[in-house]
């Protein structure tokens, strides 16, 4: 089942001569996980804004083309230009690259609770999904914090709470971990790869691409506004060059691998395995 279908839109922001996305379709199936890639300013960030209407109802500019959303719980239809924001955001849940942007709530549990008191939800219902989503997370110790002292990757696990608690069958990650340390950035990933088990629909822009050839059904490679590539990580390994020229960070096993003449290895124990079955 198709839940978000991209047909050829554009968009240049107000003020600005160039196209910040140009004539991009795809689409995204059901329990797919999609990868965005691609260098800085290549569009990632705007087409997530495109997702849940924000780009061109919020944010506008010169949009065209069209962006259909459809609720994998229900079957509803929606367009992203006709359908309000509020509406969209019941079933697309977006968060941003920066989560300091998106908290300001003097407890972790009552950041949470924001959203959800917008949807008018009883008070049971409300607590019992933030015992939820701050579990998925791992941060129900952390109920009573005040948001601006946890760390970069807490902070991050909070936003991400808070758009679970929505149940939006559909999340839109903008590279949820470029602020984050190590640590951060392995337990906001193992969240993602939790929720794709749950059969969460994730599209996610992602600079350090290790993540996604490894879990990602599908991989769209972005540069200047356009997809230049679109395919399983398998395919676009076959245009490792051309991503290396493009500026993106690609496996180093997939480039070992490649040099060796092996088929893709995505990770460094695949490639040891090739190696060995090729020694044996
Ligand atoms: P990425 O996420 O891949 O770094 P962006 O979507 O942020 O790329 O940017 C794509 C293009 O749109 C860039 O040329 C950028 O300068 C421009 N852009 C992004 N946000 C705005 C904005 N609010 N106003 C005008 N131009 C913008």
């Amino acid at each position: 089942m198709k839940v978000i279908e991209v047909r050829n839109i554009s968009f240049r922001y107000r003020n600005t001569e160039e196209y910040a996305l140009k004539n991009v379709s795809f689409s995204v199936e059901k329990g797919e996980l999609v990868g965005i890639i691609g260098p800085s300013g290549s569009g990632k960030s705007t087409l997530c804004l495109t997702l849940n209407g924000i780009i061109p109802q919020s944010i506008t500019g010169r949009f065209s083309g069209e962006i259909l959303i459809t609720n994998p719980q229900t079957g509803e239809n929606m367009n992203t230009v006709l359908t309000p924001v509020p509406k969209l955001s019941t079933v697309v849940g977006l968060v941003l690259q920066n989560p300091e942007s998106q908290l300001f709530n003097m407890t972790v549990e009552d950041e949470v609770a924001f959203a959800l008191e917008n949807l008018g939800l009883p008070r049971d219902e409300i607590e019992k999904r933030i015992g939820w989503a701050l579990r998925i997370v791992g941060l129900e110790d952390k109920k009573e914090e005040f948001p601006p002292n946890l760390s970069g990757g807490e902070k991050q696990r909070l936003a991400i709470a808070c758009v679970l608690a929505m149940k939006t069958p559909i999340l839109v990650l903008d590279e949820p971990t470029s602020e984050l340390d190590p640590k951060g950035k392995k337990d906001v990933l193992g969240i993602i790869k939790k929720l794709k088990g749950k059969g969460f629909t994730i599209l996610m822009s992602e600079h350090d691409s290790n993540f996604l050839f490894k879990n990602a059904d599908k991989i769209l490679v972005m540069n200047g506004g356009s997809v230049v590539f679109q395919g399983t990580p398998k395919e676009i390994s076959d245009k490792i060059d051309e991503l290396i020229e493009l500026g993106v960070r690609v496996p180093k096993s997939l480039l070992v691998s490649k040099k060796l003449g092996l088929p893709p290895a995505f990770t460094p124990s695949e490639l040891l395995s090739l190696l060995k079955a090729r020694r044996d």
